[in-house]
């Protein structure tokens, strides 16, 4: 039996930190160089706990692997090996260098080299600092610290070359300006708009990660304008350039699920558009690679929208307005309702708390093991008269189990009369 609380919890963040620093501590008193590098760094910087830790280091994989009994390569990944520390999975990288990107996202050779080289080869000067965590010590060949001071995103080296070697920093430069309230310095800037329309050669699986990052963070709208000023909206999404303001977006809870968000961004970019959301909802599904489960909540949200909206919820009886109220993504529609028209909100939230005072979705007072009680045959039918059961039971003209099966039983004998083919 597993029990929470009695043990120190395998991820807590600071056990995080010890760990990587243990890493550290052996490579560097098996005579290695090794720091934290990149994103660690930079948040510590700011006063963020880091998510993850990443060391890089002049040891081979081959000697780390020696080094620590609990290591394996990272398949895919040149130099990386996975070192397991005090219950944490640590990536422990070796300083490597890159050869020209000929693909536009994955560099044609790479080699071992040294810490300059190493940080070079990273995206942003905030993205190329090392830390040696043992004497405190940053390590700054790009100017890092400066444009964390700056509050500035700028690529290391030629914008446009490092944009073009890996086109996905593009939307990683996006994501970090907006997540940390950074500007794009200038040049940078300049370089994504000039390679924007480029994109498309990134998978629509990275995108679609990168977008979910992004709109996963409290700062989505930022996000989202950014995009659409640098011109990228189009080939993220695959639909034409808008400059929609993201009010919608802006809006929603800081927390709030993605497939909301992305709701909340369709609704905000096609305001007026009469056309179909439900097509656009399909595109942005396929232009971002969703999930079955993200397509599935981001159109019903959107449907249960619509209904709320300018629908028919007014004129659908107790039952449905029920049955729609306790339904998924209802919750998810209402804050997509709150941030178009605050008035229609209240409104439909007041009818709602009305409607909760008996119950949404009561259980049932009928089963299927009732009818067959009844001697009703199994078949298509069978739904039909629970369902009708069950409205009237939401509509509270069935209070208890007999009136339910002396309604079951009208019910079915008017069905079988009345339909020829049963
Ligand atoms: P996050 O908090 O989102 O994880 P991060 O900076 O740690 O931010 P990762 O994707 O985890 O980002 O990558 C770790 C480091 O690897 C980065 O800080 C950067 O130095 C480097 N890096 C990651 N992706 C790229 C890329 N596409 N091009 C160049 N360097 C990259
Ligand atoms: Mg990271």
């Amino acid at each position: 039996m597993q029990s929470q609380g009695d043990k120190p919890r395998g991820d807590s963040r600071v056990d995080l930190r010890t760990a990587a620093m243990q890493v550290v501590r052996s490579l560097t008193e098996a005579g290695n160089i090794a720091y934290f590098a990149g994103g660690c760094v930079r948040d510590r910087l700011m006063g963020l706990e880091p998510t993850d830790y990443d060391i890089a280091t002049d040891a081979r994989p081959d000697a780390v692997g020696k080094l620590f009994r609990k290591s394996q390569h990272v398949g895919e990944s040149f130099g990386v090996m996975l070192v397991s520390s005090m219950g944490h999975q640590i990536q422990v990288a070796a300083f490597r260098t890159e050869g020209v990107y000929s693909d536009g996202r994955h560099p044609d050779t790479v080699a071992y080299s040294d810490a300059r080289h190493d940080a070079q080869r990273r995206d942003f000067t905030i993205n190329g600092l090392f830390e040696n965590p043992l004497t405190g010590e940053l390590i700054d060949f790009v100017g890092g610290q400066a444009d964390l001071k700056a509050k500035l995103i700028r690529a290391i080296g030629d914008p446009h070359a490092r944009l073009r070697e890996d086109r996905l920093r593009m939307l990683r430069a996006v994501r970090f300006s907006a997540r940390f309230g950074f500007a794009i310095d200038a040049a940078t800037s300049e370089a994504i708009r000039a390679g924007a329309d480029d994109l498309p050669g990134v998978s629509p699986e990275r995108i679609g990660q990168e977008v979910k990052q992004m709109l996963s963070d409290r700062n989505r709208a930022v996000a989202a304008m950014e995009l659409q000023t640098l011109g990228l909206d189009q080939a993220v999404l695959r639909e034409p350039h808008q400059a929609a303001a993201p009010n919608r977006l802006g809006r929603l809870p800081p927390d709030v699920a993605y497939p909301t968000a992305l709701a909340a961004w369709l609704l905000d970019r096609h305001e007026d558009a009469d056309a179909d959301v439900t097509a656009r909802a399909r595109r942005w599904s396929a232009a971002l690679l969703l999930s079955n489960a993200d397509q599935t909540a981001m159109s019903r949200c959107l449907d249960v929208y619509e209904t709320l909206l300018r629908g028919s919820w007014p004129q659908l009886r107790v039952a449905k307005q029920k049955r729609l109220a306790a339904g998924g993504e209802f919750d998810e529609a209402l804050l997509l309702l709150q941030a178009t028209d605050p008035q229609a909100w209240v409104r439909i939230r007041r009818e709602v708390s009305v409607l909760a005072e008996s119950d949404l979705a009561p259980p049932a007072l009928i089963g299927g093991h009732d009818l067959i009680a009844l001697g009703l045959p199994r078949g298509p039918l069978f739904k039909r008269v629970l369902d009708a059961v069950y409205d009237a039971q939401l509509e509270g003209t069935v209070r208890e189990k007999a009136a339910a099966l002396a309604l079951a039983k009208t019910i079915s004998l008017t069905a079988e009369g009345g339909s020829p083919d049963t």
